[in-house]
Order: C-alpha cells, then structure tokens, then sequence
C-alpha cells in the first residue's frame, strides 16, 4: 500500500508553507466553539493586538482574513482602487505581476516599475514614476527571486498617496515597520514566517487608507467596510462570514511563539539560518540569484549548478531525490526562472540551523 499521510518527517525548505511551530499544530486540537462565542471573540480580540504587535502598528483595522496570501493581496487593492485611480507598482518578480492583474481587473490605471529578476526595486524610481498616485505598491520580500526590496524610503518621499506593501515572506522573518515605514496596507500569510499552515491573511490598514477607499467595493467577500463591523464592531458584532476557528486558534499560538521568542530574536534566528546557507552554498560554488545587500535570509534563490547534477539527471530529479531519500523538500524556479534557480526556505519553525546543516549535507551526497 502506498505511504499515506502524515509525513511527520519532512523539513519543508520550500518556498513556503515552512513547517508549523508544535504549539500551532497543538492549538489546532482544541474544541471547536462558535464563532460568535464570546471567548472565540475574546481570541480573535487578542489575535489582532498580537498581529498589531507584530506588524508593529496601531491600527485598530487590523485582522486576519479568512482566505489565503493573494487574498490579502486582492482585498487591499480592490478596496482603494476603482476604475480612473492610478497605482504605481514595482515589479521584479512573480508576486508584483500578481498585484498589476489584481489592479487591472479593478479597472484602475497602472504604471509599471520593473526591474530585472534578482535585481531590487529602485525607490526613487517609484516615487518619480507618477506625479500623484493614488497608491504605490510593492512586494516586501518577494518569494519568486528572494530579493528584499526597500520600503522605508518610500514611505518619507510619497506625500499623501498610500503606500501598499506585500510583507507576506517578510511578516516575522525581517524587519517590518508599518508605522515608522508610512505604509498604509499591508497584508501576509500565515504559512511562510509566522509559522502557521496556510489559510489565513493578516491584514492592517491605517487611518488614511480608510478614508479614501473606493465607495463600493466590487467583491461582496473582501469589503473591508464590511468587514470592520465583524472584526471590530465591539458588542454590537455583526455576522459577516463564519470564521475558520481552528485556524484562528492556530494564527493566535503562532503569533503567541514569535512575541515570546520576541521580534528581534526571531529575526536574528532568520538571519543566521539565512547566513549558514548563503554561505555553505557560496563556499560550494552555487551562484546565489538575488542581488548582493537585498537578499532575503528566509528565502534564498541559488541558480541551479548544472555542471554539478550527475550524469542524466535534471534538477527536478535532485529536488525529488532530497524529498525521497532524506524528506527534505526545496522549491523549483518560477516563470522565466523555472528551471534554473532552485528556492530554498528557512521560514517559521523551519529556521533552525541543523535544518541548513542536514540540507547543505544532503546537496553534498547527491551532487557530483
Ligand atoms: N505574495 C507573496 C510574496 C507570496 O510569496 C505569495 C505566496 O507564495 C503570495 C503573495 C500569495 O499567497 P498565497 O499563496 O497564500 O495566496
């Protein structure tokens, strides 16, 4: 009989999910309550002071939606811009192109920043790209190059356009700022370094973004003025959809291990991991993909060493060799890159620095 789940062996070093922390995978066992109960209101209450914490802002709209990454994505775009609007958006990667189809269904008008895979996004190129924008947007940490691209610059130069910024690979891996950065939304996902399944998209949204969102928003589902009375209405609740218990249970235990560990130790464990892989791999001749002073210590693209896989073997044999032999699972280039980088998580629980070590031994067996 073939092997039926669960594979409680593998490290997942992928581009995400990374593997759970055990308290999340704990909180998934307990009771299911209703969604109106006052003590899974309580919860939710006290999941959004904690993604307040970690997005490291007041927002008081500011909660987790109840579907994946993209819709974070599309739930910030298409509450602030409509048909006539115009947003800037950089674009170095999977994830950028993602946010200009987003915005094109929305009818707005959209101007491209573009900068070439593995390369980073040029602030002051944004800010120029535009006279007055209603929005600029950008990825964070963009997954598909493991390229960081800088925020803070943005911030101080865009006067009172917003600032829409992609933190879904950098929410609880790297520094993020929303407050001090001056971005307006922002939204994550639950399954890179927050260290949660997949499944949910925090969000948080300031003052000002509120006040110039479009009048209707033409999803039902992702209407943030909707919303608000459901996460924020206080006594006076309404219903707007049944949340996913459990996986707010699990959100609330993940948010819960990063405010123990605290922010900037969890951070710095990033770092390291980052670090002792970019390092192994450059010291063993891989040719790392993102640009040198942007390069993300929780996602590392490396070009796949072609000169290095054994007679008659492709890359996507290596990737299923490390899945098969030691449960080891890396992460394939997309669009133009397929093929040729390989993307190598080091996300949530997975940033541990004998995950890198068994990996960069593991490389070392089945390479030539
Ligand atoms: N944005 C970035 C930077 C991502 O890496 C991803 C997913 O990998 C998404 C958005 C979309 O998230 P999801 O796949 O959870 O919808």
């Amino acid at each position: 009989m073939s092997r039926v789940l669960p594979h409680t062996d593998r490290i997942l070093m992928g581009p995400g999910p990374g593997n759970p922390y055990p308290e999340v995978m704990e909180a998934f066992s307990r009771p299911v309550i209703g969604h109106l109960d006052p003590e899974f209101i309580a919860l939710l209450d006290e999941t959004n002071e904690r993604l307040r914490e970690v997005f490291r802002t007041t927002n008081p709209l500011t909660f987790p939606v109840s579907a994946t990454g993209s819709a974070g994505m599309e739930a910030t775009i298409v509450n602030t811009v409509g048909p006539g609007d115009t947003i800037v958006i950089g674009v170095n990667g999977v994830f950028g192109e993602r946010m200009c189809d987003v915005a094109v269904r929305c009818g707005a008008e959209v101007v491209r920043v573009d900068a070439k895979w593995g390369m980073a996004l040029d602030q002051e190129e944004l800010l120029a790209a535009h006279p007055s924008p209603k929005v600029i947007a950008l990825v964070h940490a963009e997954t598909s190059t493991g390229v960081r691209n800088d925020v803070a610059g943005i911030g101080t130069g865009k006067g009172d356009t917003l600032l829409l910024v992609d933190c879904v690979t950098s929410l609880g891996g790297i520094p993020l700022e929303v407050d001090a950065w001056g971005i307006d939304l922002a939204y994550s996902g639950t399954q890179k370094c927050i260290g949660v399944p997949p499944g949910i998209s925090p969000v948080t949204v300031s003052a000002a973004a509120i006040e110039r969102f479009v009048d209707r928003s033409p999803s039902w589902y992702l209407d943030f003025a909707m919303i608000t009375a459901y996460v924020t209405g206080g006594e006076a609740r309404a219903y707007h959809h049944t949340a996913p218990i459990s996986m707010i249970y699990a959100l609330h235990a993940g948010l819960g291990v990063l405010l123990t560990e605290g922010l900037q130790n969890v951070h710095a464990r990033h770092q390291a991991c980052g670090d002792q892989l970019q390092s192994g791999l450059v010291e063993r001749g891989f040719d790392l993909f993102a640009e040198e002073g942007h390069r993300l210590p929780e996602l590392t693209a490396v070009r796949v060493p072609d000169e290095r896989l054994p007679r008659g073997m492709g890359e996507a044999d290596i990737r299923r060799l490390l899945l098969e032999r030691y449960g080891i699972e890396i992460g394939g280039g997309l669009g133009p890159v397929a093929g040729k980088v390989w993307r190598i998580g080091c996300m949530g629980h997975t940033a541990r620095q004998r995950n890198v070590t068994m990996l960069l031994g593991a490389l070392d067996e089945l390479l030539v």
